[in-house]
């Protein structure tokens, strides 16, 4: 079964009934991460419709200043999250540098909560990768997932070397060659990650008109074959038992364990 690390799938919106039908009549397991306290309740609503959907609560950095009056509901919903994400640093999108200690803060809430728990994190890193790591350090956490990274090449050995799973995303399709800087150069860093270290994601939906989940993962899945010179069914099978692998420790997940052995 293949799995999608990081999508919003409370953004699907209008076409929330077709994208369900899709990952159930395909087999893919979203790991639908949160943006916000609001976002978390409507993941959590759709995991109680679908058994495919595993909820995650974070919020993101970008929003960190607007939730410093909420740390203690914060912490609590962390303690009983299934996984973290999306959390993290950011200085990529944050206009006002003032608001990174508050970033800071924030993220040092949900380490607290995932090393106290043993869950899972999702951790957004643009502009703040070398930070994020460091402050890393400073807890004894089960694992994470390194989302859409943009940060430089150098630091990728640091990541592979702490064991955290690194997320495959569209970012690396001919699509964006314009868009980011540095595109082809970055192309290194999807031969550089071992095949036991990497997950999968799309980071979706993406804009109106959205792709459905299947097809969005399929386009990274045949990329990322593409790029490290081997076949779909070979990435699609190493990022399975990656995630398996992942979240093998924590009984809080082994329903979905059960899930993906059974499809
Ligand atoms: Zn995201």
């Amino acid at each position: 079964m293949l799995v999608d690390v990081h999508n919003h799938f409370s953004y699907y919106q209008e076409d929330t009934d077709r994208a369900l039908k899709d990952i159930h009549e395909n087999g893919v397991l979203m790991v639908s991460v949160s943006t916000d306290i609001p976002s978390y309740n409507d993941t959590l609503e759709l995991a109680r419709r679908s058994e495919l959907i595993l909820p995650a609560f974070g919020v993101h950095p970008i929003y960190a200043h607007e939730h410093m009056d909420q740390l203690d509901t914060i912490k609590r919903t962390a303690d009983e999250a299934l996984m973290l994400g999306e959390i993290g640093l950011d200085r990529k999108w944050t206009a006002d540098a003032s608001y990174f200690p508050l970033q800071v803060s924030l993220l040092e809430k949900f380490l607290e909560s995932a090393q106290k728990q043993g869950t899972i994190v999702i951790l957004h890193v643009a502009g703040a990768e070398s930070e994020t790591l460091d402050l890393l350090e400073n807890y004894s956490l089960r694992n994470g997932i390194i989302h859409d990274y943009y940060g430089p090449i150098s630091l990728v050995e640091k990541i592979i070397d702490t064991d955290l799973y690194f997320a495959f995303d569209g970012s690396y399709l001919k699509s964006y060659e314009q868009e980011i800087p540095g595109w082809k150069e970055r192309l290194e860093i999807v031969t550089m990650i071992p095949d036991d270290l990497f997950l999968l994601e799309t980071d979706g939906p993406n804009k109106p008109p959205r792709r459905m989940p299947l097809k969005a993962l399929q386009m990274v899945v045949e990329r990322i074959a593409e790029l490290r010179k081997t076949s779909v069914e070979e990435i699609s099978a190493h990022s399975s038992s990656n995630f398996l692998n992942l979240i093998k420790d924590d009984p809080r997940l082994s329903k979905y364990i059960t899930i993906m052995k059974q499809s």
